[in-house]
């Protein structure tokens, strides 16, 4: 979608693309000049995945082949030694970051509106205007109406806004949906020389990652990125509703679309997404249920990220309204590479990230984000450690997700209580408890689990910070009745930050 900044000149500059800026979008005309730096620093600057580091790098190279010589494509160490030899004039589509918007406007670029986002900041500034609160489903109505999506005139189509009564059912009694295997690319010689590259500078000591840079699973060019949409509206947008909260041992992927790498890089707008997810249903190949389900996702609470993002004051990355200052383990840092978890959820989880840099929301915010506030760890080691691990983990979306949603640090913006919840939360979302060494139902003693006794030991941590939350009076008040309570809390005292 070309922007009307492309008229009066703002075209006759050579555009400097970030590595999440790589579809066609944020050009404003095909033969545009373009830049592409490859900085070293940044992938030094902190431990990624190295899937991670595979995609970016890959993304990059793959754009600056498909651009030929139309691209000026530089690799260097720092953003500001690439800047320093370029004689154009250059300009810039909004960064996704506080930091390299900063960067870019103290450098005096001309920084054009984002080209990723169906929202602008403008657009939600006034959607927020004298509210009491910003809630996502409010949003998500505006976005509907506001985008003409799954709209029968002024009415939402089939007569509902809302079918996570639907959605959100626990998970079939087998091993996996049965669903074919995502979309997976073929890897090429670009892929080949990122892994050699990253090969020789984890040898040379220059960086160091976590995780397994196995086959590459996501789209890091427009025309993958293509196909895996089409394969997601395909074979699984049928089955994406009722199962969107579940979780299967042996089936990370379930039916969620698995698109969020390619979106993060640009190579998709949600728009797009969201259309291609109504054309299924108005041709009758995929449910409204589920078809809702994923527009409340891409649309709803995509969008709502990206503008909470935005809409925050700056303190927002340092909030810790429940005071957890603990720092993260080593076990969970390196994604229990030395298989020292029994619980066999987390371990489960951890491992999906250690091989895939992605697993559904589910296990984000009820496995590791839950475990995460249970033991009261630092939010924002915690945001940095997402950022890292997670292929489609970017500034943008971590802190609103994690700092906010998960965490609870921000005291209640994007979640009236904390999502804090016991081993009978994850018993009935997936089949992770049938095989493992604890007991959902049990939280004292050899057997407790981990998740249940932390729930538990997490409420008397909080009390008084808590107590003013109407939605937490109920578990509060179930806090005061347990007749275990200080055996308990002594308990996951002793346990502290070791691998449960
Ligand atoms: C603690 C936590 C951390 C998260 N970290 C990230 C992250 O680093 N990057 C990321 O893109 N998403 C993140 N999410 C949101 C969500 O978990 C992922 O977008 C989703 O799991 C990606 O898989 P998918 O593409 O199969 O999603 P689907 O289930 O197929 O959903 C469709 C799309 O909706 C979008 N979406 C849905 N929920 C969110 C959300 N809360 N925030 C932003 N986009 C959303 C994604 O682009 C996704 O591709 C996080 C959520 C939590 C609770
Ligand atoms: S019993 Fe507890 S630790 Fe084990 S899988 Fe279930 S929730 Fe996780």
């Amino acid at each position: 979608m070309p922007s009307s900044e492309a008229a009066g000149g703002a075209c006759a500059r050579r555009r400097w693309l970030f590595a999440d800026q790589l579809g066609p979008q944020f050009l404003d005309h095909p033969d545009q000049p373009v830049l592409l730096i490859e900085s070293q620093q940044v992938l030094r600057r902190r431990r990624f995945h190295r899937a991670k580091a595979h995609l970016l790098l890959s993304g990059l190279r793959h754009r600056a082949r498909e651009l030929g010589q139309q691209a000026l494509f530089l690799r260097v160490d720092t953003y500001d030694e690439a800047l320093d030899r370029v004689e154009d004039a250059l300009d810039v589509v909004q960064p996704t970051s506080w930091a390299a918007d900063r960067f870019v406007r103290a450098r005096g670029l001309p920084v054009r509106t984002p080209r990723s986002f169906a929202t602008t900041r403008e657009q939600f500034a006034d959607w927020a205007d004298g509210r009491q609160r910003l809630l996502m489903e409010d949003f998500y109505r505006w976005q509907r109406v506001r985008l003409d999506l799954l709209m029968d005139g002024d009415e939402p189509a089939g007569g509902r806004w809302n079918y996570d009564h639907d959605n959100r059912e626990p998970p079939p009694k087998a091993a996996t949906l049965g669903l074919p295997e995502p979309w997976r690319p073929v890897e090429d010689e670009v892929d080949a020389e990122v892994r050699a590259d990253l090969d020789r500078w984890e040898r040379d000591g220059l960086v160091s990652f976590v995780g397994e840079d196995r086959p590459r699973w996501a789209p890091v060019t427009r025309a993958e990125a293509l196909q895996a949409l089409e394969h997601f509206i395909e074979h699984r947008l049928p089955q994406f509703g009722p199962t969107e909260d579940a979780m299967l041992a042996a089936d990370p992927w379930m039916a969620h679309s698995a698109l969020s790498p390619a979106l993060n890089l640009g190579l998709l707008h949600p728009l797009e997404c969201a259309q291609a997810a109504e054309a299924a249903y108005r041709s009758g190949a995929a449910p409204l249920a589920s078809v809702e389900g994923y527009l409340r996702q891409v649309v709803g609470w995509r969008e709502y990220v990206w503008s909470i993002y935005w809409h925050v004051p700056p303190d927002y990355r340092s909030r810790n309204a429940l005071h957890a200052t603990r720092d993260l383990p080593e076990w969970f840092r390196s994604l229990d590479a030395a298989g020292e978890v029994t619980a066999h959820c987390l371990s489960s989880v951890l491992r999906e990230v250690r091989e895939l840099g992605w697993v559904h929301h589910i296990p984000r915010l009820m496995v590791l984000g839950n475990y995460a506030l249970q033991r009261g760890w630092d939010p924002a080691a915690l945001t940095a450690w997402f950022h890292e691990a997670f292929v489609d983990g970017y500034d943008w979306v971590m802190l609103p997700n994690v700092t906010g949603m998960s965490q609870h640090a921000d005291g209640g913006l994007m979640a009236t209580k904390p999502y804090a919840a016991g081993g009978a939360y994850i018993h009935r979302m997936s089949d992770y408890c049938g095989g493992c060494a604890y007991d959902p139902k049990v939280r004292v003693g050899p057997t407790a689990c981990p998740y249940t006794a932390g729930y538990w030991a997490f409420l008397d941590r909080n009390v008084d910070t808590l107590a003013g939350n109407g939605r937490m009076r109920q578990p509060l008040a179930g806090l005061s009745r347990l007749r275990d309570r200080e055996a308990l809390v002594e308990q996951e005292r002793l346990r502290g930050n070791a691998a449960p």
